[in-house]
């Protein structure tokens, strides 16, 4: 629920509200606006703390959380979340560039592509090194080895990275070398997972399920963050659709729902949204003049050769046009790149 203070309401009022939830086993967010303070509370005994809440001096009133999702939500905490990965801001005036292949192949591969997508201007490199693949005979990874070579990569580039864990069991392992995990579409709904990723600590990239809802994304979030975990960017990656021309169909009116509904930063991956090269520039342009705070973009230095997602992957060249072609639409959108 939320508690609503008077615009004259005092410290030690507000300070007297936030006791009593807390007493009553409430999870407390306090949001300072110009006029009025605002206390989002989370907890089960709602019926009976509203009536104690609403007695006491200096409360205006008590309103209930209309959506199912409370700690993500805009409700709960009206200011917007900023996730800080190393140097890297995603919520803030700047928009975010992750780049890198689908999956770290070899050393080569991997340093070619990092330090192409730095020259460009990429804030983040990614690279998969545990891949969630369809088939099971299809390459999965190099695993520990991969990320070892990612770690190499922001060695030699600055660039922090990203990249997915499938299984909570490699979480520690990841999270050794990570600067960000992500959860890709295919977990979105595990629950163990998003649980122990919230434990973890580190930054999340949480990726939106294949056939999931807004509301069920959000809920997704609602997990790590209930975990103690507050950084979390949304990832609109495509959903699936009756289309058969694009691999998924982007999402691109999430972007603005998102950002009403919740104070969690979201970006987008034109890669996997469209699953080919040739529209990934458009429709990068398109999600970021929608308000997207960053984009995830895949980027192989010989996509015809790439173990996974080739069809989908741009060349370093077409990054750095991409980047170019982006700049003037992040300043028509009061953004810069
Ligand atoms: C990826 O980022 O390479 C990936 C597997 O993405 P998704 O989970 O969105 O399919
Ligand atoms: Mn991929």
């Amino acid at each position: 629920m939320i508690v609503v203070m008077e615009p004259g309401a005092t410290e030690e009022q507000i300070r007297r509200v936030v006791e009593k939830l807390q007493s009553m086993g409430f999870s407390i967010h306090l949001s300072r606006g110009v006029e009025k303070t605002v206390i989002g509370a989370v907890g089960e005994r709602r019926a009976e703390a509203a009536q104690a809440i609403e007695a006491m001096p200096g409360v205006e009133k008590v309103v209930p959380i209309l959506h199912p999702f409370k700690l993500a939500g805009s409700q709960f905490k009206p200011e917007r979340t900023q996730v800080k990965v190393g140097n890297v801001v995603f919520g803030g005036e700047k928009v975010v560039v992750i780049a890198g292949p689908c999956a770290v192949e070899s050393r080569e591969q991997l340093i070619t592509v990092a330090k192409a997508v730095k020259k460009a201007g990429a804030d983040m490199l990614r690279g998969g090194a545990f891949k969630p693949r369809t088939s099971p005979y299809s390459f999965q990874g190099l695993e520990e080895e991969g990320l070892k070579l990612l770690a190499e990569a922001r060695e030699e580039t600055g660039l922090p990275f990203v990249t997915e864990v499938v299984n909570p069991r490699d979480i520690e392992l990841v999270a050794s070398y990570a600067d960000m995990l992500q959860i890709g579409a295919r977990n979105m709904q595990n629950f163990t997972l998003l649980r122990e990723v919230g434990a973890c600590g580190k930054p999340v990239l949480l990726k939106r399920g294949l056939a999931a809802t807004i509301e069920e994304w959000l809920m997704a979030a609602e997990y790590i963050i209930s975990a103690g975990n507050w950084n979390v960017v949304l990832c609109e990656r495509g959903i699936r659709t009756f289309e058969t021309f694009t691999r998924n169909t982007l999402d691109v009116s999430a972007i603005p729902a998102v950002k009403s509904l919740s104070h969690l930063p979201i970006i987008a991956d034109p890669s996997h949204a469209t699953g080919k090269s040739k529209l990934v520039t458009a429709v990068s342009l398109g999600a970021v003049a929608a308000g997207a705070d960053g984009l995830l973009i895949e980027v192989h230095p010989c996509p015809s050769e790439a173990l996974s997602d080739g069809p989908q992957s741009i060349t370093p060249e077409e990054f750095d046009s991409l980047m170019a072609q982006l700049r003037p639409v992040t300043t028509a959108v009061g953004r810069r790149l």
